[in-house]
């Protein structure tokens, strides 16, 4: 059966995908999921034979394979059978090859949001988030200074080159993510509108 659509959210470490997903759903009715999200919480089921493997991954900023990162989406989505409007899934695909196990396996994406944002914007807004999460349990193994800068070349080698390919496709929405938080959500909301989606009465 086929899906809600599907619309990848795409940007670097700290560029915005989460926040302004999140103004999405309230607005949209969207369903979000997060890779990110999805891959910290098989960490903490005490009986997942992956959440090791995952763990280490995570905490040294490398891409988590793509057989793995594929299935827990997949299974994720199955999970809202009742979604009309659609889905934002945020941070994949980060690699050539989910991007295609995704859309030869399960469905094409509709549309790509690619949230473009400079390293140096992104390692103020990390360093921000973990100085404000240090001593709560939304603290992150990934975000410290060697951490951030492996995300980042991971960013520019294998993730980067994704957004290309969906650039000339003609099916990517590129916005500028440097800017303050309203003026970045104005950008996204219109282009959500434009893509035929209605704001909830
Ligand atoms: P995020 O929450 O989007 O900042 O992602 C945190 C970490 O989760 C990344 O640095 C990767 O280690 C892993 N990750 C997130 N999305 C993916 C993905 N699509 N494929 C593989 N690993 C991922």
């Amino acid at each position: 059966m086929p899906l809600a659509p599907v619309i990848f959210v795409l940007g670097g470490p700290g560029s915005g995908k989460g926040t302004n997903c999140e103004r999405l759903v309230k607005e949209f009715g969207f369903v979000h999921i997060s890779a990110g999200d999805l891959l910290r919480e098989e960490t903490k089921k005490p009986d997942s034979t992956l959440g090791a493997q995952i763990s280490g991954i995570l905490a040294r900023g490398e891409i988590v394979p793509s057989e793995i990162t594929v299935a827990l989406l997949t299974n994720r989505l199955k999970e809202y059978p009742e979604n009309k409007v659609g889905f934002l899934v945020d941070g994949f695909p980060r690699k050539a090859d989910q991007a295609k196990m995704f859309e030869d396996g399960v469905q094409k994406a509709l549309s790509v949001l690619y949230f473009d944002c400079t390293e140096a914007t992104m390692e103020s807004r990390l360093l921000k988030r973990a100085a404000a999460n240090a001593t709560s349990a939304a603290a992150r193994s990934d975000d410290n200074e060697e951490t951030i800068r492996r995300r980042f070349r991971v960013n520019i080698e294998q993730c980067v080159p994704v957004v290309e390919g969906y650039k000339q496709e003609g099916r990517c929405t590129i916005i500028d993510a440097n800017r303050d938080r309203d003026s970045v959500y104005k950008d996204v909301h219109e282009t959500i509108v434009r893509l035929g989606f209605k704001v909830l009465p």
